[in-house]
């Protein structure tokens, strides 16, 4: 019998999130700490989001094309179930955007039956406003990663990503920056990333 019971309890987990704008390389630094606990023989879960249809569905793919095996799910009680399903010592879940805010009791929950946790996504929308759940993931993380892009026009870092003229038009204007949906989804040829100075949602530029 353990001088305090409690101390036999598997201890919570840590939550570590990675934010930023698009191309700011969040999908790189989850498949490069994901490979180093692979390596060390962790047992990993990697999630993303079966909206994100750019890669084939088993992986998650980073801008330059590399990419990693992943589970893709598509709502919040297949997570849950997943990640529940086995004994997993880390959980990673890529544009953790897409689950929408209801993702963080789901983490919480995951976290305090003693598994690690990185959430990587979006912490803000295409017309630069804050895009949940990532924020309130900030809040709460023991160790929080905030990358930036590199701004298409002056080079300079970029907070924020905003949609080409093509893709203003091709969806609808009355689109909610924060609906969880295809608009956030894309490359080079319909999104760009700005620094404060040159980010203007919605400009033809
Ligand atoms: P994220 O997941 O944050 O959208 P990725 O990890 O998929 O980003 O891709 C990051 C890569 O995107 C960079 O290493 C770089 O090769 C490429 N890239 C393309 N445009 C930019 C840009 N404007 N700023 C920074 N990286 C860019
Ligand atoms: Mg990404």
């Amino acid at each position: 019998m353990p001088l305090n019971p409690v101390a036999s309890v598997r201890p919570a987990g840590r939550l570590e999130v990675i934010a930023g704008p698009m191309f700011s390389g969040k999908s790189e630094e989850l498949m490069r700490r994901v490979r180093r606990a692979t390596i060390a023989g962790i047992k990993v879960l990697v999630i993303s989001h079966s909206l994100d249809t750019r890669s084939e569905l088993s992986t998650i793919t980073s801008h330059i094309g590399v990419n990693i095996p992943a589970v893709p799910l598509s709502d919040i009680d297949s997570l849950a179930e997943a990640a529940h399903g086995e004994d997993y010592d880390l959980v990673a879940i890529d544009e953790a955007q897409f689950f929408g805010p209801d993702l963080v009791p789901v983490v919480g929950d995951i976290i305090a039956r003693g598994a690690d946790v990185i959430v990587e996504g979006l912490c803000v929308t295409f017309d630069g406003g804050p895009f949940e759940p990532m924020p309130t993931f900030m809040a709460i993380a023991e160790d929080v990663l905030k990358l930036t892009a590199v701004c298409t026009i002056c080079g300079r870092d970029a907070v924020f990503h905003q949609r080409l003229p093509a893709r203003e038009s091709k969806e609808s204007s009355q689109l909610s920056a924060t609906a969880i949906d295809a608009s956030h989804i894309g490359g080079l040829e319909s999104y760009v990333a700005r620094c404060r100075t040159h980010f203007s949602p919605g400009a033809i530029k």
